[in-house]
This record gives structure tokens, C-alpha cells and sequence, in this order.
């Protein structure tokens, strides 16, 4: 095997894999946190609007306990005013109007308590519901502080995976540098790919005999004649 500087631009290539792997790892975390917030943002929210539905129900409680207050002080001024009138007719309409009311107070009672024992589901149901949401919660934030801590090792890990791809570039010779280079632009990794049963691994087809005879020899730096890529022989 001839010396085309391929072990060296191997190297430099898995170095500048590790770094773009890190460094997309790192583009990648605030869309995680912002998933992860959301989901917590959701969670509360579901928490609230239990608490909201129990408020409202509460609120229609008080309501009906007014109007109740309200009818029963209406009856209690129809009986006084029966006392005083001196007619028949119209002894007999306010006994009407006291019928009406009591009517009202009693069907006002019977929607009470058929409130209060929703009420009463409502609130064990919450009580159940807000501790389950808040077990999720719990786990989402740990979730973050993982995301945090990820945070932190990438990037005390960046720094030493720059150095590592400065220093393996260093030991590539100038020109198989600039082939890889030029190969690289427009590329994914892997740019430096190996020929198997004359097949070139990047883009999966047969390289011409001239391709394969070159690589084999490896005294340059040799492309596929297919997708461009960089191609050794992998004995
Ligand atoms: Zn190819």
C-alpha cells in the first residue's frame, strides 16, 4: 500500500465526526428544553383549569344561595303584607305569591345539593388529578436538569474536540488536505469512504476499474467517479 496520506485524513475525519456530533447535540438542546417546557406550561395549565371549574362551581353556589336568601325575604314580605290587606282577592293572590316562592326556595335547595355533590366529586377528582400532574411535572423538570447537565459536558467537551481536529489536521500533508477539502463541500460524513468488492460505501455503487486499480495502489488520493467521495481500498 502506497503512502497517500489516507490514514492521516481517516483520522482528521473521525475528529471533525466527533465535533459535528457534539456540536449538534448542542444546536439540538433548546428545541429539547423548549419541548419540555411546553409540556410543563401544559401540564399547569391543566392543573388551573380544574381549579378553575371547582371556582365557577363555587361561584354558582353562592349565586344560588343568594337568589335563595332573596325569594325567602320576598315570602317573608308577603306574609307581613297579608296581615294588612283587608280584601279577599288579594289575601288570596299574596297566598298565591307565597306558594310561588316556597315552590322556588325548595327547588332552589334541591339544585344546591345536587351542587354541593358535584362539588364534592369535583374536588377529589382535582385532589387526585393536580397530584398525578404534578408526579409528571416533577419528572419533566428532572428531565431538564439532565438537558442542563448535557449542556455542560458538551461543552467541556467542545473545546478538547477543536484541539483534537487542529492537531490531527496538522499532520495531514498539504495536498491530500485540499482534496478533502474540496471533496467535503456539498458533503455529509462520511467523505472518506472504503471500496468494498469494488463498491464504494458512500454511495453504493461500482467504481470503474481505473478507481479501483488506483485505490489499491494508493499512491494519490482517489475519488469515486459516481458520488465524489473520497475511496480507499479496504483490504
Ligand atoms: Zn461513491
Amino acid at each position: 500500500m502506497g503512502d497517500n496520506g489516507i490514514t492521516s485524513l481517516l483520522i482528521l475525519q473521525d475528529r471533525e465526526m466527533n465535533l459535528e456530533c457534539i456540536e449538534r447535540s448542542l444546536e439540538a438542546l433548546p428545541r429539547e428544553r423548549e419541548s419540555i417546557q411546553k409540556k410543563i406550561v401544559g401540564f399547569e395549565e391543566d392543573i388551573e383549569s380544574g381549579k378553575q371549574r371547582i371556582k365557577e362551581m363555587e361561584v354558582r353556589g353562592k349565586a344560588i344561595e343568594t337568589e335563595m336568601g332573596e325569594v325567602e325575604n320576598q315570602a317573608l314580605k308577603y306574609k307581613s303584607q297579608q296581615l294588612e290587606v283587608k280584601k279577599n282577592e288579594e289575601y288570596t293572590a299574596l297566598t298565591h305569591e307565597i306558594e310561588l316562592a316556597d315552590a322556588k326556595v325548595s327547588s332552589l335547595e334541591e339544585s344546591e345539593l345536587k351542587l354541593l355533590y358535584e362539588l364534592d366529586d369535583a374536588r377529589e377528582t382535582q385532589s387526585k388529578d393536580e397530584a398525578e400532574i404534578k408526579e409528571k411535572i416533577e419528572m419533566e423538570s428532572r428531565a431538564l436538569s439532565r438537558l442542563d447537565e448535557k449542556e455542560a459536558n458538551l461543552k467541556n467537551e467542545i473545546d478538547a474536540a477543536r484541539q483534537a481536529v487542529g492537531e490531527a489536521e496538522a499532520q495531514v500533508d498539504k495536498q491530500p488536505l485540499s482534496i478533502y477539502r474540496r471533496v467535503a463541500r456539498g458533503l455529509k460524513y462520511p467523505i472518506i469512504v472504503p471500496l468494498r468488492d469494488a463498491k464504494c460505501q458512500g454511495c453504493h455503487m461500482r467504481v470503474s476499474a481505473a478507481v479501483e486499480v488506483e485505490a489499491r495502489k494508493a499512491n494519490e488520493i482517489t475519488t469515486c467517479d459516481n458520488c465524489g467521495r473520497i475511496v480507499y481500498w479496504d483490504a
